[in-house]
């Protein structure tokens, strides 16, 4: 790609300042994204405003036929689109076949089937006369994605906000934006009306501009905690809803009973998934004292063994990181760690890769739960390793934490774990693995975020509720 592009008022055109898109693991340039300007973004809601009447008074079939279709464009493109992610991002390709290639049409046809079993309107008896609940459109919405899984953060919020009959601004980060365009391109095959899904990409300036616009009635982020406070400060000012899915630092809680082989197999997932790039990956790992030397060495075993490479090929577990910057800020965190607790995998960038911004997974034991590479994200493929002594106290160690996103329990006691699962003070957990389900809420409490996304309370957020209330009987 030669030059930037926007795509905005169903139209491409040249973007008026471009950003290079580096790729992961060469460091060579991909191509060019948009740096998107306030000119752009004031036409990029300007068309989400003008397209806002249809779109959300056009039917509840009419909008689920349009998301049908949207899914099927970008199906049909997600083998290049899934690609495209891992060069951006250096995902491993076996994951970003998943989170970039498939998931994005599973999630529209969800809300499209969601929709089909929905009424717009809902009669209440009161006690002199009744009322219709309606659920209404939010309107314009501004949405801010980070870089770690640019297809599926998007279209977690593009799917319910189109399905409720919002129409949208989405802001795509500049590591990722060559592929927010192929939203773009889907959506004109798909025959979207025009304006109903603006793109842009660009950085925190963009996205400041975009949160404060007074065409935009609703924010939608998903990134750091740092950025969602500055973000939920100008919302609140405005008075402007917002849904934050921030930062996380979840806990894995091995009980003592754990099948380790079984656990360790769930932790290459849990707990380094897609480079340690992962908001609710488990990456405190809390294990009993009875058996801590036994789960420290089988943790920095999974470390070691994993394949560190080029994020293209099928057999690699472990990627570059997306940036220098990223790397530089994770070999950092290492450095911490070294002072803090001891290193028993990793810690450094592995010596046979020349290129790329890789970091060897890295595992610290005898850590203390108020150490910083404990308490702050780190968002690499470091974990650390606590004791604990009890069940309680593994619970008390996993709620000592600013953050409230994820976190899992190992057991084959499936009711034990989810006793314990049920008293840590997280949005999200999971028994024996974690999987995004697209029919459950996801979020988080704490400085983890507000609100969800996905299932039927994903399409809520787009919603807003009306009362009008009538004399006489239903
Ligand atoms: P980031 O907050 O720096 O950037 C995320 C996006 O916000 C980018 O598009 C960026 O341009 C934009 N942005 C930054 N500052 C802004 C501001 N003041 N106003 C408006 N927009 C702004 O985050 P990042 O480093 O790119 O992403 C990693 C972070 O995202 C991690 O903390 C991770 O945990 C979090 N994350 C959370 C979830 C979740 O669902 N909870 C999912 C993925 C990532």
């Amino acid at each position: 790609m030669t030059t930037a592009s926007v795509f905005i008022a169903g139209q491409f055109r040249a973007a008026s300042e471009a950003t290079p898109v580096i790729e992961a693991a060469t460091e060579q340039q991909l191509g060019l994204g948009s740096a998107a300007t306030e000119s752009e973004i004031d036409d990029a809601v300007a068309a989400a405003r003008a397209a806002l009447p249809g779109w959300s008074s056009a039917g509840a079939q009419e909008r689920a036929g349009a998301l049908r279709l949207f899914a099927d464009a970008l199906q049909k493109r997600a083998a290049g689109t899934f690609e495209l992610c891992s060069r951006e991002n250096g995902m491993p390709i076996r994951l970003s076949k998943g989170a970039n290639g498939m998931f994005p049409a599973v999630l529209l046809r969800y809300y499209a089937d969601l929709l089909d079993r929905s009424e717009a309107e809902e009669v209440r008896p009161a006690a002199i006369g009744h009322t219709i609940v309606r659920r209404e459109a939010v309107g314009v919405v501004a949405a801010i994605t980070p870089w770690n899984y640019p297809q599926a953060l998007a279209i977690m919020k593009i799917a319910p906000a189109l399905a409720a009959g919002a129409t949208m601004v989405l802001k795509a980060a500049p590591e990722t934006a060559l592929d927010a365009l192929v939203f773009a391109e889907a959506a004109e095959e798909a025959g979207l009306p025009a304006g109903v899904l603006n793109i842009v990409a660009g950085g925190p300036a963009a996205g400041a501009y975009l949160v404060s616009h007074p065409g935009v009635d609703k924010v939608a982020f998903t990134g750091s905690t740092a950025a969602g406070r500055v973000i939920a400060e100008a919302c609140g000012r405005l008075l402007r809803p917002v849904t934050l899915e921030l930062g996380g630092k979840s806990a894995a809680i091995i009980l003592d009973d754990a099948d380790l082989d079984a656990t360790i197999k769930g932790l290459r997932s849990a707990s380094f998934v897609n480079n340690g790039q992962t908001c609710h990956l488990s990456s405190r790992i809390l294990a009993p004292r009875s058996r801590y030397a036994e789960v420290v060495d089988a943790v920095a075993g999974l470390a070691d063994g994993l394949v560190v490479g080029d994020p293209l090929q099928k057999s690699t577990d472990i990627g570059p990181l997306v940036s220098r910057r990223q790397q530089q800020r994770v070999l950092e965190y290492i450095d911490i760690g070294k002072s803090e607790a001891k290193l028993v995998a990793g810690g450094s960038v592995p010596g046979d890769q020349p290129r790329g911004w890789f970091v060897a997974p890295t595992v610290f034991a005898d850590v203390d739960n108020s150490a910083r590479i404990a308490q702050e994200e780190i968002f690499g493929p470091v974990l650390t390793v606590i004791p604990y002594a009890t069940d309680q106290e593994a619970i008390d160690i996993a709620n000592d934490s600013e953050f409230g996103l994820g976190g899992t329990v190992w057991s084959p006691d499936v009711e034990r774990a989810t006793d314990v699962a049920r008293a840590v003070r997280t949005g999200t957990i999971g028994v024996n693995e974690y999987q995004l389900d697209v029919n459950a809420p996801f979020g988080g409490v704490k400085s983890s975020g507000l609100g969800r996304e996905l299932g039927p309370e994903g399409l809520a957020a787009y919603q807003v509720l009306k009362s009008i209330y009538r004399v006489g009987p239903a």
